[in-house]
């Protein structure tokens, strides 16, 4: 049986990637802060494992790769994410950018830390870290939302640093943008559903080509410029 965990599974993007393993057969170790309240989640069956994990608690995240230890894991997604309310030139909410750095940018690197070993031992070995095509500087066109652009920017490289140092462990590791999608971070005028960019982002993961690795890929599986 192949084995997903992904963080920030108790709605939008997170939630249809839940489901769409699902689906597919895979078990899944879903992570949310909140599991009580977790009801959509909860619903998706008995080949899902809820746990809770506020991904910046760096003391809950030892303590559930510990739990976990013996269970192989194909694929770690890390899928939890913030974003600032604004950040437009003169604006820029400086008490809002350690919070969101750490759950975009540390908390996807300290995962990859205590699951590596967990990676090791399953097949696919892949770190998926949901980025976004705003922490490309190649195609930042339109400037603004300078927390949650550079803490995207700075989780690209992590991913690069990640595909390299754990290349001879055979683990690698890609950056994805999941489309814009109607999630609350998204909004309600973006393009997409969450179940079309979930599907899209899991076909991906699980036909990755050689040279995808250490990249940041479009949920159409584009490469797209750091
Ligand atoms: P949502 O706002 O719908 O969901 C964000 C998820 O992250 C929630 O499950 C939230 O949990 C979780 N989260 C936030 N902080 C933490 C934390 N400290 N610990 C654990 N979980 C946390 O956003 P999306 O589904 O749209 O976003 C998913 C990913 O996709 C993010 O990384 C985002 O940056 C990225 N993305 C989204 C785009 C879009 O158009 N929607 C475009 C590009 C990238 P809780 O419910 O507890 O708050």
């Amino acid at each position: 049986m192949s084995t997903v965990l992904i963080t920030g599974a108790n709605r939008g993007i997170g939630l249809a990637l839940a489901g769409c393993f699902v689906e597919a057969g895979w078990d899944v170790h879903a992570c949310c802060r909140h599991p009580e309240k977790a009801t959509t989640l909860q619903s998706l069956g008995a080949s899902v494992t809820i746990h809770r994990l506020d991904v910046t608690d760096m003391l809950q995240t030892e303590n559930l790769a510990r739990s976990l230890s013996g269970v192989p894991l194909d694929i770690l997604v890390n899928n939890a994410g913030a974003k600032e309310p604004g950040s437009a030139f003169g604006k820029v909410p400086y008490e809002e950018w350690s919070r969101v750095f750490a759950v975009n940018t540390m908390a996807p690197l300290h995962l990859a830390e205590r699951f590596v070993g967990h990676l090791e031992t399953g097949s696919r070995k892949l770190i998926a870290n949901i980025s976004s095509r705003m922490g490309s500087i190649g195609d930042n066109d339109s400037g603004g939302s300078y927390v949650y652009r550079s803490s995207k920017a700075a989780l690209n490289m992590v991913t690069r640093s990640l595909s390299i140092d754990l290349a001879d462990r055979g683990i690698s590791a890609i950056a994805l943008h999941p489309g814009w999608v109607r999630t609350k971070m998204g909004g309600s005028n973006a393009k997409l559903e969450t179940d079309v960019s979930a599907n899209s982002l899991k076909e991906l993961m699980l036909n990755l080509r050689p040279e995808d690795n250490g990249r940041l890929l479009n949920y159409d599986g584009e490469h797209i410029p750091w």
